[in-house]
């Protein structure tokens, strides 16, 4: 369920004082904006808010492969202080050859592994005939970034009720994707969080896509939904987490979801990109003090 809480010295304060002595068009993403909706939106998961103070930490491997990797990961999670374990059953892969994921058994893994930890799960759900089952494991579904303008899969998956996590199309441009967001809450879900994860720009050879940093503070100002910040897939490196990571809290992201394997060398997808649970320990103590300093608290440890 979406509730509202009010920053005073917040874009959402900002765009009530400028819409006073402006009247301001109303952008085609109505509900998504500011303008009719002036307050942060505050997702509550669980008891878990999403889009409040609390920095919010989604962790875990790119795809789940076993038992034992997603219990390791769970467990590594937990104490590092996120509340939610990601990890792909369907997976989509640029090479049909690739691991595609485990499917329905990947679910039951990391249904056990939430089990073993209280973690939530956020899953990706690829297709509108895999929402029944993904629907039924997941407590937030995710639209990955290359299904983003699937609008007929965003229509369904707003009817499923349950919160949403939207990534950015790789290629698509600030207000296609709000307009995509636009699309889940059209259809009746007003719980989305959109996932910054980089777009594809010219340089391919250090990193695998550019984090668009900008965008965190543009939707801050144009939208009332959570964003947050994806540091793996906007980099396709280990080393840049902390750096990126660092720069999505200064910019203003709500969340971050940062892909975390035991053994990144063995991982099956991403590996390059993943740390290990205790590296995200780590990553965790080292973010807290930039948190503090923009009044934020970070993960589940934070007091
Ligand atoms: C993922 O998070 O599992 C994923 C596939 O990322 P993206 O859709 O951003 O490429
Ligand atoms: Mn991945």
């Amino acid at each position: 369920m979406a509730t509202v809480l009010a920053h005073s010295d917040s874009p959402a304060a900002n765009a009530q004082t400028n819409s006073k002595s402006t009247p301001a068009t109303l952008p085609p993403y109505r509900l998504a904006s500011r303008l009719l909706h002036p307050h942060d939106t505050v997702i509550d998961v669980k008891g878990t808010e999403i889009g409040g103070r609390s920095i919010v930490l989604m962790a875990g491997p790119c795809a789940v492969e076993s038992e034992e990797q997603m219990l390791l990961t769970a467990r590594g999670a937990k104490s590092a202080g996120a509340s939610v374990l990601r990890g792909g059953a369907f997976k989509p892969r640029t090479s049909p050859y690739d691991f595609q994921g485990l499917g329905e058994d990947g679910l039951k893994l990391l249904a056990k592994a939430s089990a073993a930890t209280g973690l939530l799960v956020i899953t990706e759900v690829m297709s509108e005939q895999d929402l029944p089952i993904v629907g039924e494991y997941a407590d937030i579904l995710q639209i990955g970034s290359r299904s983003m303008s699937h609008f007929r899969l965003l229509e369904a998956v707003a009817a499923r009720g349950k919160p949403v996590l939207l990534k950015r199309g790789f290629q698509a441009t600030i207000k296609e994707w709000l307009l995509s967001a636009e699309y889940l809450m059209a259809h009746g879900n007003d719980q989305v969080i959109l996932c910054e994860r980089g777009i594809r720009t010219f340089d391919t050879e250090h990193t695998r896509n550019t984090l668009d940093l900008s965008a965190v503070p543009v939707l801050k100002r144009e939208t009332h939904l959570p964003v947050i910040v994806d540091p793996s897939h906007a980099t396709g490196r280990r080393d840049l987490i902390l750096p990126m990571s660092m720069a999505a809290i200064a910019a203003g992201a709500d969340g971050l979801l940062i892909e975390v394997h035991p053994s990144p060398d063995s991982a099956l997808c991403d590996g390059k990109q993943s740390i290990t649970p205790e590296e995200l320990e780590q990553l965790v103590a080292a973010l807290q003090p930039l948190a503090s300093a923009c009044q934020r608290t970070i993960g589940t440890m934070a007091a």
